[in-house]
């Protein structure tokens, strides 16, 4: 099957174009860095890495922001009512989000840049909008004029239970016209820039729109967020750079659904939030990031530990499996995808269907242990085994394959040489190296043979 999405400006499933013959931009929302991310939030960031693995298993490269949210109401409030300075703050949660991220095996992203660090560019955006005559200044805020703007309403319709409530009171012309801009107010205290229209700082929605074509150009090919995303801020930064520029900002639009806690939204607002660090004390990492991905990234999900419990089950199940193979000595080169492993492609394929794909990754489990019970396992289907092993991993990353005697290898070695192999399938050799002298100063020597990466103390 070719490649779907469904693309939440048509609400349908669209076959995927690149705009180029091989890489794909992606952006993706990233967090807001005042405190620690919740397992909502990697619902989201898992499925940023799942649309990333389809993308690289159907031969793409991908180009691809997370960006550093750190400037932000929330974050003004804690530094200024805090005694905390405001980089300490922000990288300190930046840093958590990034740590978790590797440790639910999220491949890295092309760039993960903060929002503090392209002011200018940020001003120089809003400028040219003001000189295009879509954005408007009152005392020292800017607002977008959606009333000049025709294609406002992308993704809503624009009546009166869709208009935005955001910033009514800074006396901005229309309900529905946002800021760009914000002028100093006392609370904000030394957190502000300088600007042509007085001191002040970027909103939200420009910092977006400004690091995704700064990044990645004014064409892109996907953009994704959580669902909550879709109104007001994916419809205000598309506006911002279709105003603009003139041209389609992204091609498709993805949103996942919410992760759901006592039947309401998982928010840090609501203080219904279960941390990522607290979770990982009590399961694995493999844990989590299977329970994330068992759902479609189009339902709701909701959070209980009995599900967490099947995921933990389901690993067990799955490494009972591989410890019948040594998959070191079984030999794939060459050999090609049989019905199971494009089953699995398909449903991947389809909308990132990973219910669908796993069913057909047990279904093989069950068969396979059926002609392991029977005593009659073939060379065919030990090689069939392994390919899928591996095929389903390269989305999953559940499993450590290429790593012999993994047990008594320690978690952060495992971790970088997971990131180095995916480096190397990205040929991303620079990073690729990097990584391996980092596991070198650790203590580990790390070796390519034509089963995979292995791994050795330093003597
Ligand atoms: P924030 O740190 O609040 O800016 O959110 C970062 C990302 O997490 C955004 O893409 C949100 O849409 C997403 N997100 C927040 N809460 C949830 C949730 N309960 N379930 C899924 N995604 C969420
Ligand atoms: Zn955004």
């Amino acid at each position: 099957m070719k490649l779907q999405f469904y693309n939440s400006v048509t609400s349908e499933k669209e076959e995927f174009q690149s705009i180029s013959n091989n890489e794909v931009l992606v952006y993706g929302c990233g967090p807001t860095v005042y405190n620690s991310p919740h397992i909502g939030n990697f619902r989201t960031f898992v499925f940023y890495d799942l649309l990333n693995r389809v993308l690289l298993q159907n031969g793409y490269t991908v180009k691809n922001v997370i960006n550093i949210t750190d400037i932000d109401d929330k974050i003004i409030d804690r530094v200024n009512n805090e005694d905390i300075a405001f980089n300490d703050l922000t990288q300190k949660y930046e840093r958590i989000f990034l740590d978790q991220s590797d440790s639910l095996n999220i491949l890295p992203s092309t760039f993960n840049p903060r929002a503090s660090e392209h002011i200018s560019e940020m001003i120089h955006f809003i400028k040219s909008l003001i000189a295009k005559g879509v954005a408007y200044n009152v005392d020292g805020n800017i607002f977008f004029d959606t009333k000049e703007y025709s294609k406002y309403g992308k993704f809503v319709n624009i009546d009166d239970d869709n208009l935005s409530r955001e910033d009514n009171e800074l006396g901005k012309k229309h309900p529905n016209d946002f800021a760009l801009w914000k002028a100093w107010k006392d609370s904000d205290g030394e957190i502000t820039w300088a600007s042509d229209w007085g001191n002040g700082r970027p909103a939200w929605h420009t910092e977006c729109a400004v690091l995704g074509t700064q990044l990645l150009g004014e064409s892109i090919d996907i953009h994704c967020g959580g669902i909550d995303l879709k109104f007001p801020h994916h419809e205000n930064e598309s506006a911002q750079v279709e105003a603009l520029l003139g041209n389609q900002f992204a091609n498709y639009w993805l949103h996942a659904e919410h992760l759901i806690f006592d039947s309401e939204k998982m928010s840090k607002s609501l203080g219904n939030t279960l941390s990522v660090s607290d979770l990982l004390k009590k399961y694995s990492p493999e844990t989590l990031r299977l329970f994330l991905l068992s759902s479609h990234y189009r339902s709701k999900v909701s959070f209980s530990d009995k599900k967490l419990d099947d995921s933990s089950k389901m690993i067990d199940k799955i490494d009972r499996f591989i410890n019948n193979f040594d998959l070191d000595t079984i030999d794939i080169d060459g050999v090609e995808y049989g019905s199971f492993h494009l089953s699995f492609l398909d449903a991947l394929n389809d909308d990132l269907n990973t219910p669908e794909a796993l069913g057909v990754f047990f279904d093989f489990i069950n068969t396979i242990n059926k002609n392991i019970d029977n005593e009659s396992m073939t060379e065919d289907l030990k090689i069939q085994s392994k390919i899928f092993i591996n095929l389903f991993n390269s989305i999953f990353s559940i499993i450590n394959t290429s790593l012999s005697n993994k047990e008594s290898i320690p978690k952060n070695i495992q971790h970088l040489a997971s990131a180095r192999e995916e480096m190397r399938n990205k040929s991303d050799w620079n990073e690729a190296d990097k990584l391996r002298q980092k596991i070198e100063s650790l203590g580990w020597l790390i070796e390519d043979t034509k089963n995979g990466q292995k791994l050795t103390q330093k003597k």
